[in-house]
C-alpha cells in the first residue's frame, strides 16, 4: 500500500510507528520488573496480535516461550458476540506456567474474558493480559488488563496487525478507517 492508497482508505493516523515503539519499550520494562526470576509463556492471539507479539517479545529480557491461539468470535460485521470457537489451540501444556496473553485490541472484552476463563481451567500458575489497544467498552467487562498500551476512542482502527476484511494488517502504524471503505 502506498501513500496514495493510504490517503484514500484511512481518515487519519491515530498512533504512529514511533509512538508504538516507545510504548512497547515501557510495557516490556514493566513486564521484566513484574516477572523477574520467572519464565513467561507468551500466548499470542492470532491473527491480530502477530505484530505486537513480535515487537513486544523482542524487548523482553525475562526468559519467555511463545505459543499461539486462534479463536473466532461469532458476530456480525464489526461487533463480537462473546460466543467463541477455538480455531487453533495451544501446542503447549500450560499447567503450572505463568501465562501472559498478548492481544492487539480489547473492544467488548468478550473474546478476552472467554479466553481467560478457558486458559484458567488448564491450571496455569498465573494469567495476566497485555494489549496494545483498548476501547472504552472494555471497562464493562471484568478482565484485569495488567499491561495496556493505549486507550483509544470507539472507532474502527486498522494496521499493525489489525485488519478490515483481511487487509491493512501490514501498515506499520494504527490508523482510523475512512467510513467510505466500510460503506459508511
Ligand atoms: P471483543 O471481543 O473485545 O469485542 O473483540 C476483540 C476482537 O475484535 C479483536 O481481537 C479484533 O479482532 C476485533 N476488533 C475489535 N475492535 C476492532 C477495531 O477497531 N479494528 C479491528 N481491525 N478489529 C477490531
Ligand atoms: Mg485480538
Ligand atoms: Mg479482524
Amino acid at each position: 500500500m502506498d501513500a496514495n492508497d493510504m490517503g484514500r482508505d484511512l481518515s487519519k493516523v491515530l498512533i504512529s510507528e514511533d509512538e508504538i515503539a516507545a510504548k512497547l519499550d515501557e510495557l516490556a520494562a514493566a513486564i521484566d520488573r513484574d516477572f523477574a526470576g520467572k519464565e513467561v509463556l507468551l500466548v499470542g492471539v492470532l491473527n491480530g496480535a502477530v505484530m505486537v507479539m513480535a515487537d513486544l517479545s523482542r524487548r523482553i529480557h525475562t526468559p519467555v516461550t511463545m505459543d499461539w491461539m486462534a479463536v473466532s468470535s461469532y458476530g456480525s460485521g464489526t461487533k463480537s458476540s462473546g460466543v467463541v470457537r477455538i480455531l487453533k489451540d495451544l501446542s503447549t501444556d500450560v499447567h503450572g506456567k505463568h501465562i501472559l496473553i498478548v492481544e492487539d485490541i480489547i473492544d467488548s472484552g468478550l473474546t478476552l474474558s472467554w479466553l481467560v476463563r478457558n486458559l484458567s481451567s488448564r491450571e496455569p500458575a498465573s494469567i495476566k493480559v497485555a494489549t496494545l489497544l483498548r476501547k472504552p467498552e472494555a471497562a464493562k467487562v471484568e478482565v484485569d488488563v495488567a499491561y495496556c498500551g493505549f486507550d483509544i476512542p470507539s472507532e474502527f482502527v486498522v494496521g499493525y496487525g489489525l485488519d478490515y476484511d483481511g487487509r491493512y494488517r501490514n501498515l506499520p502504524f494504527i490508523g482510523t478507517l475512512a467510513p467510505h471503505v466500510y460503506g459508511g
